[in-house]
This record gives structure tokens, C-alpha cells and sequence, in this order.
């Protein structure tokens, strides 16, 4: 792994939170919700794209995705919660567990 700079880690985080949040995103958009500069975010997106992080189509705006997912924060990607029953699927993501 990487030794990402904490403005790459903020716009890798942005852009995330940009595309779940509107299925989209812009280097302006991510530069907007990582607090940074335009310039700045492109120079970051090009890292993170380096690293296989995120992903754009050239030329192309609206494009730009995130190569990493969120994992579900309450059974941590396992798709599974253990209950007093045992295992259940996890209601709050669904998981395919
Ligand atoms: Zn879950």
C-alpha cells in the first residue's frame, strides 16, 4: 500500500462520499466536499488513480468513481450480526452473507 499524504486520503474520502451520496462526481464536486483547491484535488486524483484508488473515463465529465467501497460500519462487511439467536443478515446493509 501507498503512503498517501493526508490531502490525497481527504479527496480519496470525498470522492466516495461524493459518489454515494449523488452517484456521480466532478474533480469539482470532490474538491468542494474535500475543502481543497481544484488544482489540488486533480493533482490528487491522478495519485489515487495511479494507486488504482479511482477511476475516469479521459475526457469524459461525470465520470470519475471511486475504486473502493464503504464496508457497512455495523458488521463490518461480513454481511452477517451476530444476535442472541445467532447470525443474521444484516439489516442495515443487506449483505449477500
Ligand atoms: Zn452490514
Amino acid at each position: 500500500m501507498t503512503d498517501l499524504d493526508s490531502t490525497a486520503t481527504r479527496v480519496l474520502l470525498a470522492t466516495v462520499a461524493e459518489h454515494r451520496d449523488r452517484g456521480r462526481c466532478t474533480v469539482r464536486s470532490v474538491a468542494l466536499r474535500a475543502g481543497v483547491p481544484a488544482m489540488t484535488a486533480h493533482s490528487a486524483l491522478h495519485r489515487l488513480r495511479a494507486e488504482g484508488l479511482v477511476d475516469w473515463q479521459e475526457g469524459a465529465r461525470g465520470t470519475l468513481r471511486p475504486l473502493v467501497a464503504e464496508v457497512c460500519r455495523l458488521c463490518k462487511g461480513s454481511g452477517t450480526r451476530l444476535v442472541d439467536d445467532g447470525p443474521i443478515r444484516c439489516p442495515a446493509c443487506k449483505g449477500a452473507a
